[in-house]
């Protein structure tokens, strides 16, 4: 079995259902005792998200790079990025080490091929759902259509991720901000809406919905398992 590297913390609140994930997984494949062989590099959220704020994204790519070596040099066969938004530094993170980093946005445009949806929904930070590197990646090389929600609403799902979701709050009334959303995605022709950020599973998930939902938090852990057990 390969050895995971997981650059974690942003939040530590997802990378905990990362950790639960992976383990779970390998238990369900191997049975028995038989557990995830996973390192773990877990920064401080505080110093990225005011890296983010201040759009110093030269200075968090220092510090995922550094993490990711770390990782390789503590025996990571592969590494993870567990959050969705941070995969705009991908392709910097891959240049710094030799092993292979398993992509988020490619995870999912498999799982999105798979089930055969063409257009899709996406929530996340504004980041995620402004900027081009994650909509993008999944439009070209999948050819997907990504929608996002308008402007009051991904400010809304943007502010509930980092003043709600990364400290552990659970609010009712944000959960059904979410579905209306997710209905609205819907009713502008998504077949599905991706779950774009690694804490929206822990607000929402498929019994609140028929609408599918596409966590990319249980994608990417699906697809490290496979890539841990050679199956991919
Ligand atoms: N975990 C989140 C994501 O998947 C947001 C936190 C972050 O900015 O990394 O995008």
């Amino acid at each position: 079995m390969k050895t995971i590297g997981v650059i974690g913390g942003m939040s530590w609140e997802s990378t905990v259902t990362y950790y639960q994930g992976l383990n779970q997984g390998i238990k369900e494949r191997l049975g028995g005792h038989n557990s995830a062989k996973v390192l773990i590099n877990s920064v401080n959220f505080a110093e990225i998200e005011q890296m983010q704020r201040d759009g110093a994204w030269d200075s968090a790519a220092v510090v995922l790079c550094k993490a990711a070596q770390s990782l390789e040099k503590a025996g990571a066969d592969f590494i993870l990025i567990a959050t969705n938004t941070m995969h705009k530094l991908a392709g910097q993170i891959e240049e710094s080490i030799s092993i292979p980093l398993l992509h988020i946005a490619d995870a999912t445009g498999h799982e999105l091929t798979r089930r055969g949806i063409s257009k899709v929904g996406l929530l996340g930070t504004a980041f995620t759902m402004e900027e081009d590197f994650y909509k993008q990646r999944i439009t070209n090389k999948f050819g997907i259509e990504v929608i996002v929600p308008n402007g009051v609403q991904r400010k809304l799902v943007h502010d509930v991720i980092y003043d709600e979701l990364c400290q552990g709050k659970l609010n009712r009334r944000s959960k059904h901000d979410y579905q209306t959303i997710i209905e609205e995605l819907a009713m502008n022709g998504a077949q599905g809406v991706i779950l774009g950020c690694t804490e929206i599973g822990l607000l929402v998930n498929q019994t609140d919905t028929e609408i599918a939902l596409f966590d990319t938090v249980e994608i990417h852990v699906q697809e490290a398992i496979k890539e841990a057990l050679n199956e991919s």
